[in-house]
């Protein structure tokens, strides 16, 4: 069978006033039943829009997708926003960072999370409040029968979390993307965000795609990750290889410049150099070059300033260092800081 979402080429690129915009540009990666993805990349590295894109959620206006996004071998890309509208919600269900855009204010929290229940699965009104009821309590919220008719403002933000996870959960999605699902919230309410997903995720078996900009949230959440840079993967593999053996200088300088890993491994915090590339304009070569400490250390025909480096299918690294020297650099210059 085909896998639950494969990815190929996916290119997502909008004008603007100063040129077109290469927000994706050329992404490819599979995702199995049940599986965790951790989707890693500063902010601007085209995360958030290579996840709205498999939602054909495209926005701004104007915006040109390409290339295939297949559910379960369904092509998504350019299929009928009636088709889309089935999916989501439903089969493919998403949690933004900040659940106060996404949730109304107008109607109560229990009412928001019976609706996509009561639309994708014909239940009855009252089926459906049992089923919103159900899902309060299996997030964590306290009296779940007399919260079920608050409305967002009288909750936490960690509660509102918890909230709009029981309305991405209610129709028992097949994928659950999870964007930057604990970015506003303080450090213990993260964590509890987290167990609350590692345990769903057992209870239900839907497959993850976590979106996230700290490499310290991936860790022993996500059993692959895909390091994301300028539109494209830098790096993809299980999570023991991208975060025990890196091979791209640039997945060496998230592991180095997160305070969380750097103080768990005894190390100095080390910033990565400069600033994401434009990506109206973007370097030749590989985008990554300007901040790179390493172009000096790749042997054979393949130069970083002028050839785009392309990551293997599958796993590996989208780096022109040889494997060996990319591990023994990173034994050496990386880890002992
Ligand atoms: Fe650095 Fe060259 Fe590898 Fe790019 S291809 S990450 S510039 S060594
Ligand atoms: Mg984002």
């Amino acid at each position: 069978p085909p896998p639950l979402l494969s990815v190929r080429d996916l290119r997502v690129h909008f004008p603007t006033e100063d040129g077109l915009v290469k927000a994706v540009d050329g992404l490819s990666f599979d995702l199995a039943r049940g599986r965790t993805l951790g989707v890693v990349g500063e902010s601007g590295s085209g995360k958030s829009v290579a996840t709205q894109a498999v939602l054909g959620l495209h926005s701004p206006a104007r915006t040109r997708v390409g290339g295939e996004v297949r559910f379960e071998g369904e092509e998504l890309i350019g299929a009928p926003e009636r088709r889309l509208a089935r999916l989501r919600g439903n089969r493919i269900a998403v949690v933004f960072q900040d659940p106060l855009t996404a949730l109304s204010p107008y109607h109560t929290v229990g009412r928001q999370i019976a609706e996509p229940y009561r639309r994708h699965r014909g239940a009855s009104r009252r089926e459906a409040r049992e089923r919103a009821v159900e899902m309060l309590a299996r997030v964590g919220i306290p009296r779940p029968r007399s919260r079920h008719d608050d409305y967002p403002h009288q909750f936490s933000g960690g509660m509102r979390q918890r909230v709009m996870i029981a309305m991405a959960l209610v129709c028992a999605p097949d994928l659950l993307i999870a964007d930057e699902p604990t970015t506003a919230l303080d450090v213990t309410v993260q964590a509890q965000i987290l167990d609350l997903l590692m345990e769903l995720r057992e209870e239900s078996g839907s497959a993850i795609v976590l979106i996230t900009h700290d490499l310290g949230v991936v860790s022993g959440f996500a059993d692959e990750v895909l390091v994301m840079y300028a539109g494209r993967a830098a790096e993809h593999g299980t999570a023991r290889e991208v975060l025990g053996r890196p091979r791209h200088p640039y997945t060496w300088g998230l592991l180095t410049s997160m305070p969380r890993l750097s103080a768990e491994a005894g190390r100095d915090l080390v910033p990565i150099p400069g600033a994401p590339p434009s990506l109206i304009h973007p370097p030749p070569g590989c985008a990554f070059r300007p901040r790179c400490a390493y172009p000096k250390e790749v042997s054979g025909p393949l130069e970083c300033a002028r050839d785009r480096p392309e990551a293997p299918p599958g796993h590996g690294p989208a780096c022109h260092l040889e494997p060996a020297r990319a591990e023994a650099l990173f034994a050496e210059r990386v880890l002992p800081r």
